[in-house]
């Protein structure tokens, strides 16, 4: 099984591996990556294909679900590999909430598996085409790019890193609980509520974090946040494009550093689930900082924060200093 974890990431990754033993030992639901275990009586059982997903089912089920996601925290859930237990909890989960074309192993298995209950996001959330919303994103196609662009049909995954599109996909989950468990209808609605009313707040902080920025150009090593740049006008250069582990060739990183002196950047992004050697080495050269950026596709003991929510404002946060905002 192919599974990228970065050394830097093995031991708190052991470490949440074990936690999750404890919460699995002790029959409360985890983020243990595992095949769905049935959940206590009356429980739903909710796989969910990777964290953000996993972190609003949870949010909304509240305790009338055991969720459980098929990427384990920090694995990197672009090349996700299946066991064939996960595969079985696809086919018994009372719900599955992933994305079409964002890892080709779940599609397969909610093909495969015939279950009715799958909440498939771009059906809510549409995708948009590669450097739709960045401008300047994906100019350059190395060879990466365009074996990425056949495996994704061209479309951008990414689009949790819009809080109100997580806003969107609260609400089909919260549909869909309630079509499943209509006698805690109202929980789900008030719990979906909740998490609304906080990616709202979340909505708002990036609006007016961002509104009067020096820079709205920003490069990142993982091309990962079209749909969060076109939310709130900033231009994205990405480096290495969807895939967070591709190489790029020596010409792309030589107009990434014409780039970045053209836009007058002070940091280069790199992300918490791969190296930042990349980055380093074109900050390197320039004399400029690097910091990280987080696509929000796992949590584990290096993000900054325990949740979605904390993470996107860590990235609020990075982006402000960044760009010189007021
Ligand atoms: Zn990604």
């Amino acid at each position: 099984m192919k599974m990228v974890v970065m050394n830097k990431n093995a031991r708190p990754f052991a470490a949440l591996l074990a936690a999750s033993a404890l919460l699995l030992a002790a029959g409360c639901g985890g983020a243990d990556g595992a095949a769905a275990t049935p959940g206590q009586p009356g429980q739903l059982s909710v796989v969910a294909s990777f964290y953000p997903f996993q972190f609003v089912a949870e949010r909304v089920a509240g305790p009338h679900a055991r969720v459980t996601s098929l990427t384990q925290p920090g694995a990197e859930p672009h090349d996700l590999e299946l066991t064939p237990r996960q595969v079985a909890s696809v086919t018994t989960a009372d719900l599955v909430v992933y994305e079409r074309t964002f890892q080709a192993a779940v599609d397969e298995a909610v093909d495969q598996s015939g279950n009715q209950h799958v909440l498939d996001t771009a059906t809510v959330v549409p995708l948009q085409p590669l450097g739709a919303a960045g401008e300047h994103a994906e100019e350059e196609h190395g060879e990466g790019h365009a074996e990425e662009e056949h495996e994704h049909g061209g479309l951008d995954p990414h689009v949790w890193l819009d809080p109100t599109q997580m806003a969107t996909i609260t609400a089909a989950v919260r549909d869909q609980l309630t079509a499943l468990d209509p006698d805690h209808a109202a929980d789900y609605r008030t719990s979906a509520a909740a998490l609304d009313a906080e990616l709202a707040t979340l909505d708002q902080e990036f609006r007016t974090g961002l509104a009067g920025c020096e820079r709205q150009a920003f490069i990142t090593t993982h091309t990962a946040f079209g749909y969060l740049a076109a939310r709130y006008g900033l231009t994205q250069i990405g480096i290495t494009g969807l895939s967070p582990d591709a190489e790029p060739s020596p010409a792309r990183i030589a107009e990434v550093q014409q780039e970045a002196q053209e836009h007058g950047v002070t940091t280069i992004f790199s992300e918490t689930l791969v190296s930042p050697a990349i980055a380093e080495a074109i900050a390197g050269d320039l004399g400029l900082a690097t910091d990280v950026l987080d696509p929000v596709e796992g949590i584990t003991g290096s993000s900054r924060g325990q949740d979605y929510v904390a993470v996107m404002r860590s990235n609020l946060a990075a982006l402000q200093k960044a760009n010189g905002c007021s």
